[in-house]
């Protein structure tokens, strides 16, 4: 069976930590109106008792490259995003990929007082022991840590630096890792 790669979208596939006014080089700008940004946005306006205007549509780099690059990973690519499926709705179809499984997280997310990342849990959970690559830019060595105790497959827990979104070394990684499996 090929391992699983989960991807996160923003940091990986979004460079979102980039200088908001530097594109990094090879992506392109998308301006998105999602229901769950729709949403988080007239709650957080609410809250701070603005007045309940039209929201702004979220900017979003993406590498029209990373697409055809996943796709040709050897490993079944999972969304492991809090896009959840509004990846598939939104985002698949910019990067030239297909409907993808995604994972469905927790409302409210867990609070945790470890140092380990929410997701962290839900994957292995969700992983049932099956060899996973995973590439987040929240990931670190508490989240390491804490796979290799409660995880009997192979993990790569790969982080990604959000200014810089996945690079040629970073597919590179994955490719290697796979090949080990
Ligand atoms: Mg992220």
């Amino acid at each position: 069976m090929r391992p699983v790669l989960l991807v996160d979208v923003d940091g990986p596939l979004n460079p979102y930590a980039a200088k908001p006014h530097r594109r990094p080089q090879g992506y392109r700008t998308h301006r998105l109106t999602t229901p769950r940004w729709e949403a988080a946005e007239r709650r957080r306006l609410s809250e701070w008792g603005l007045p309940l205007k039209a929201v702004k549509p979220l900017r979003v780099w993406l590498n029209p490259g990373h697409g055809p690059a996943l796709a040709a990973l050897p490993f079944d690519l999972v969304w492991a995003t809090t896009w959840e499926e509004e990846a598939n709705a939104f985002l698949a179809p910019l990067l030239g990929l297909p409907t993808l499984p995604f994972l469905s997280w927790p409302q409210p997310r867990p609070q945790r007082e470890d140092g380990v990342f929410w997701k962290t849990p839900e994957i292995v959970a969700w992983a049932r022991g099956r060899p996973f690559a995973w590439v987040d830019d929240q990931i670190t060595e508490a989240d390491r840590g804490w796979v290799h105790a409660h995880h009997q497959g192979r993990a790569l827990l790969h982080r990604i630096d959000p200014k810089v979104g996945m690079t040629a070394a970073d597919f590179a990684r994955l490719r290697d890792w796979a090949s080990l499996t």
